[in-house]
């Protein structure tokens, strides 16, 4: 997976240097999102040096290449594999928490909000934000 990822990207004229090596694999490791600074931080406790521009600029370039989507959660654009964006995030404003929505179970939503005037929504690319059910019993709780 890994090697495919960097096999892409020299065939795209990628020079594949040791530091682009260690943030590809890192975030092929990586289950669910990670934001960029988190992903700056684990890479440069792999291979202390790199620039965190390089990273961005790493990230960028695999999103153009298709093997990343980004997503506006709470704290910001997070990333994830594509295969692994089809999903709607809910993000609790009060605790952080996060939670996900199938696209199957959006879909009444999405058709709902096609009915005005054809718009179709991309819900997967931003958080809906609310309040999680846990932060809902505390509040009725005092
Ligand atoms: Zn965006
Ligand atoms: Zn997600
Ligand atoms: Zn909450």
């Amino acid at each position: 997976m890994v090697d495919d990822v960097i096999e892409m990207l020299r065939q795209r004229g990628l020079r594949m240097t040791p530091q682009r090596r260690v943030i590809v694999a890192e975030i092929m490791r990586t289950q669910g999102h990670i934001s960029p600074t988190a992903l700056a931080k684990k890479v440069q406790g792999d291979m202390p040096g790199v620039n965190a521009s390089t990273i961005y600029r790493t990230l960028a370039i695999l999103e153009q290449a298709g093997v990343l989507a980004h997503a506006h959660l709470e704290g910001g654009a997070e990333y994830h594999r594509t295969e692994d964006a089809g999903h709607v995030h809910l993000a609790c404003s009060r605790c952080g928490t996060e939670d996900d929505l199938s696209l199957d179970e959006a879909e009444a939503l999405q058709q709902l909000i096609e009915q005005h005037r054809g718009f179709r929504p991309d819900l997967t690319h931003f958080a809906i934000s609310g309040t999680c059910a846990e932060c809902q019993r505390q509040l009725v709780g005092g």
